[in-house]
């Protein structure tokens, strides 16, 4: 048998719900200062994981500062080790060197750097032929290139540490789905990229015991879903008919499978794209 430093020990039978805990790991939350991000930093909390949020905002949402409340307070009850909190940085996910100096500051003060949630993004609805070659770049440069940037960071220290980890990159249905009626054709593509973007970060990392995967989510209610509605109001009842379900989704509904990711319970899985969008199906 050829063992190496990430092999999976198979006869450690540990109760299946303890392959679900989170405790003591220290993860990053790119976007984690509202919407989804802030969400899946809530449920790791849940799970017993230290936060890092990183989001350009200069402070992020009330509900965060309700979230760190309440981890400093559930903390307090924990047992012996790391006890979870909750912690904001401000970056640009572009700054590759600020991404650096931040995310290697984090491993340093942890000791440790297990996992990432990367849901920073933007999107921006507008027909392909008023496109400037900025307002592409724009987009693609947070929605890709910032992807990757945190990627890195947090791959970087993981590998320099010598430890497993797990990243989840955040894409959309609009990875495989177009729409004829939602013009976003650059974020179409930069959630296309993600997928793609994941899959190789998986190929390139899985040596280093580091996995990459994404989940593509439907339509979500978040400040992002609301200016699409506000723009056209006919889509609040137009978008929950092009699903199975008859409803759009919201942010808590992606956390259990945030923590399924970045936890022990998916440990052979990786380069996968976990689409979550109620049965889209064309309207
Ligand atoms: P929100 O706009 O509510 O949250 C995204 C956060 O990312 C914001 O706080 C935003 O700040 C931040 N952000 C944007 N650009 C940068 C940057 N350059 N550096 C650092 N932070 C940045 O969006 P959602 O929560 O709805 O979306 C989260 C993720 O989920 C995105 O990747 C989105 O594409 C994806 N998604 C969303 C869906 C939806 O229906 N809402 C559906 C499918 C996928 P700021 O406000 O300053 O831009």
């Amino acid at each position: 048998h050829q063992t190496t430093p990430h092999r999976h020990n198979h006869t450690d039978r540990r109760p299946v719900l303890a392959e679900f805990s989170l405790k003591d790991r220290v993860i990053v939350v790119s976007g984690g200062a509202r919407g989804v991000g802030l969400a899946q930093a809530e449920a790791l909390l849940e799970a017993g994981a230290t936060v890092h949020a990183l989001d350009r905002l200069p402070t992020p949402d009330s509900g965060f500062s309700r979230a760190a409340a309440a981890a400093a307070a559930a903390s307090a009850n924990t047992g012996p080790g790391r006890r979870p909190r909750l912690s904001y940085h401000r970056v640009d996910v572009r700054d590759q060197a600020a991404l650096g100096r931040i995310v290697g500051g984090i491993a340093a003060d942890e000791g440790r750097i297990d996992g990432l949630i990367a849901a920073a993004g933007i999107n921006q609805e507008t027909p392909a032929l008023e496109y400037t070659a900025e307002d592409a770049d724009k987009m693609l440069g947070i929605n890709v290139t910032g992807v990757l940037m945190t990627a890195q960071a947090v791959a970087r220290e993981m590998i320099a540490r010598r430890q497993k980890g797990s990243l989840v990159l955040i894409g959309s249905m609009s990875a495989t789905v177009a729409n004829r009626g939602l013009i976003c054709p650059a974020y179409n593509a930069s959630k296309a990229a993600v997928v793609q973007l994941a899959r190789s970060l998986a190929a390139e990392w899985g040596v280093h015991g580091i996995r990459v995967n994404t989940i593509s989510p439907g339509y979500i209610v978040t400040a992002m879903t609301e200016s699409l509605f506000e723009a056209v109001p006919e889509r609040r009842t137009a978008w929950p008919d092009a699903n199975m379900l008859g409803r759009l989704s919201y942010p808590e509904e992606y956390r259990g499978a945030a923590v399924f990711l970045l936890s022990d319970a998916s440990s052979f899985m990786t380069g996968a794209d976990l689409r979550i969008d109620g049965g889209h199906c064309a309207w």
